[in-house]
């Protein structure tokens, strides 16, 4: 009996030395992988991590060198009603986003006919068989296969306590002649058959402990039309059945998956012997999950369907969503080069995300001032003017835009607060404010349903200076995002966890005409624009496609998005859109510090040796380590530059004087 996982050193993964010399022969020192999505939704981040991995990192890994690397894009289209035009195109638009260059695009349906040739040989070696069994039957066999090996594992005689329930072991199809095979094949594509009346299956191995070896499906009647192959057509492959023998077909080097595959090695391997063809080798790594979302392209199609906008939803983690939201190509490809390739569960913080979106953005988005809520500031003892104000405040050599500051402006609802309160240092009564951009401060006369009143007052040192926006600013939607599911692991009952506060819509925010152009919706090519901003002291906003702004006209609408606030501590932007947050000079979130003292905490529990292979900050960033356990080496086998090593030794003595204190 063989392991279910056993395949990793299956003999039959072995390829003959002709076999071998052929492909090396055909290959001709290019070293090959694919991506093969199956169109029956769009692309997710899980799918942008293995983009990146048949793309780029598994060659890295490998030390290939650039010239010699190819990757096919392969339509794993097998399944016709669940697929589509529309998912067709969009994967193939998803992929160029994100920048990655196929040698070339394939369809496993556009070898229908060389995987029914195929299919054919299987049933001439009397390795496959036309099965009447209904579904419930076979489900009824396998099971039977389950408890029969259950049996033989302890010992009994399977025979006796199991049985072969009700003639279904090993079923009355699998010795059929392969004359009589043939023919029944033939009138199974011909379509003599129901949908469901019967199968075409391969002759494996009943007794083995993996389950994927109890003859799998190989064709299934579907009487419907494919949506890239056209009609014509009511028999389609199984996924067992089609990827391997296309891997080989294609000459696949590297065939990567993920780990819910890994006893599907075995068949994979099984029937390329059985058609003596190429034997690709074949890795597993795990799913990438994220927190507070779904990567599964069933469940996004509920969501679609029961709680978004659609699959480019700026909540939804497709590609199109995540670029929607205002995610940049190169944000999402960093941030699965930094994910990695791991065989460990990776359920990734949302947080990273987030912050790759923050480092991206910070010399790209261009600063402008904005207010969510505005309130009304009514300012005495100043006139207009024009104010110069630098596109990026840390690097005034990339240039200026103006702004018009007016005596009466606005400020955001967060930035005012009718009582004084010493830890808060926005507009309330008798507060000193300073005014950014303008060079002038005010002390709050009064803080009142229709606003706040001040003056300009010469003495005093503000301790903030609050973003505002002239009577000339633009009117605009905001939309702010927060998660779309209340609980960081939605459970299988997933759909009573969705948030129903996932999107916070300020109808009324008000941005500097200083953006008007750079809106401009006729200047927009939705797809690669991603025209973002830095709403100063707020956080990140792109331009959303639903903008309909004409600058010089003054006509239709700009709609933003939230990106990501500027601090992590920030990052619940939704939360604070209802009123909750803190003002804007206030001190930093409670949440943040409790879940730092909580870290700090559970740091105390970490043996002083594995406190960088144990602790969330540090686990899965290094491969070796010293005597002390202090890294040497990063996760991709690269040494680690002497300053990384001190900073990483600061952490360890800081660590060991807290295990001291504990003691
Ligand atoms: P889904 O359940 O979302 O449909 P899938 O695995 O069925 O996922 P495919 O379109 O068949 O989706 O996947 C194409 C490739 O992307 C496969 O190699 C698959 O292993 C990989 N992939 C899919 N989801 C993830 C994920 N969350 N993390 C890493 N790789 C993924
Ligand atoms: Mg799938």
């Amino acid at each position: 009996m063989t392991d279910a996982l056993a395949a990793r050193d299956l003999e039959w993964a072995l390829n003959t030395p002709e076999l071998e010399e052929e492909h090396k022969k055909i290959n001709a020192g290019i070293v090959r992988t694919r991506f093969p999505p199956e169109p029956n939704g769009y692309l997710h981040i899980g799918h942008a991590k293995s983009m990146n991995m048949n793309f780029s990192l598994a060659f890295k890994k490998l030390g290939v060198p650039a010239e010699s690397r190819r990757t096919v894009f392969r339509y794993d289209d097998t399944n016709p009603e669940a697929e589509s035009k529309e998912y067709i195109d969009s994967l193939k638009k998803d992929l160029d986003w994100l920048g990655w260059k196929p040698e070339k695009t394939t369809f496993s349906s556009d070898n229908f006919d060389f995987l029914e040739s195929c299919a054919e040989r299987l049933i001439k070696a009397g390795k496959a068989y036309v099965c009447f069994l209904a579904s419930s039957e076979v489900e009824a066999q396998r099971e039977c296969c389950k408890k029969r090996l259950n049996a033989i594992s302890k010992g009994l005689d399977p025979d006796k306590e199991v049985g072969d329930a009700g003639g279904l072991y090993p079923g009355r199809y699998r010795d059929t002649g392969v004359e009589e095979n043939l023919k029944l094949w033939n009138r199974m594509k011909k379509g003599f058959y129901k949908q469901g009346e019967c199968s075409l299956r391969m002759k494996m191995d009943l007794t083995s402990a993996n389950p994927n070896m109890h003859d799998l499906m190989a064709y299934r009647i579907k009487y419907s039309a494919h949506p890239h192959a056209g009609p014509g057509r009511c028999v389609y492959p199984s996924y067992d059945f089609t990827h391997c023998i296309c891997d080989s077909f294609e000459r696949i080097d590297y065939s990567i998956c993920t780990l819910e595959f890994e006893t599907r090695r075995e068949p994979y391997f099984w029937l390329l012997k059985e058609l003596d063809m190429y034997r690709p080798k074949v890795y597993e790594m795990s799913r990438l999950n994220i927190e507070y979302t779904v990567l599964s392209k069933r469940r996004l199609l509920k969501l679609v369907e029961k709680t978004v906008r659609g699959w480019d939803d700026p909540r939804m983690p497709t590609i199109s969503g995540l670029r929607r939201r205002g995610y940049t190509a190169e944000c999402l490809n960093a941030f699965c080069d930094d994910v990695g390739a791991t065989r460990n569960s990776n359920l990734v913080e949302v947080g990273r995300l987030q912050q790759h979106a923050r480092v991206a953005l910070a010399d790209k988005a261009r600063r402008c001032m904005g207010v969510l809520t505005p309130v009304k500031v009514v300012c005495k003892g100043v006139a207009k003017s024009m104010l110069k104000v630098p596109d990026y405040p840390q690097a005034p050599e990339m240039g200026e835009h103006d702004v018009e500051f007016t005596p009466t402006f606005y400020v955001d609802k967060r930035d005012v607060r009718a009582e004084a309160d010493s830890n808060f240092f926005g507009f309330a009564p008798g507060h000193l404010v300073g005014i950014k951009y303008a060079n002038i401060k005010v002390v709050v006369d009064s803080v009142g349903p229709d606003g706040v009143e001040c003056h300009v007052v010469e003495e005093g040192k503000p301790k903030s200076y609050v973003t505002w926006v002239g009577e000339g600013g633009l009117r605009c939607e905001v939309r702010e995002y927060g998660n779309l599911f209340t609980v960081p692991e939605p459970s299988s009952d997933w759909e009573s966890e969705v948030n129903p506060d996932s999107e916070v819509v300020f109808a009324q925010a008000m941005v500097d005409p200083s953006v008007s152009e750079l809106c401009d919706s006729k200047g927009l090519d939705k797809w690669t624009s991603n025209v973002s901003f830095q709403f100063e002291r707020i956080g990140y906003f792109v331009v959303d496609d639903d903008t309909t702004w004409v600058h010089g006209q003054g006509k239709g609408n700009i709609v933003f998005n939230s990106i990501v606030g500027l601090k992590e501590d920030k990052a619940k932007l939704a939360g604070e859109g209802k009123g909750k947050g803190k003002g804007g000079g206030g001190k930093s979130s409670g949440d943040a510090q409790r879940a730092k003292q909580a870290a700090a905490k559970a740091r105390l529990e970490i043996p002083l040796k594995e406190l960088f292979a144990k602790d969330p900050e540090w686990k899965g960033l290094y491969s070796k380590y010293d005597d002390d356990g202090i890294p040497t080496h990063d996760k991709e086998g690269e040494e680690l530059k002497k300053s990384q090593v001190k900073k990483l030794k600061k952490e360890y003595e800081k660590h060991k004087k807290a295990l001291d204190k504990k003691k």
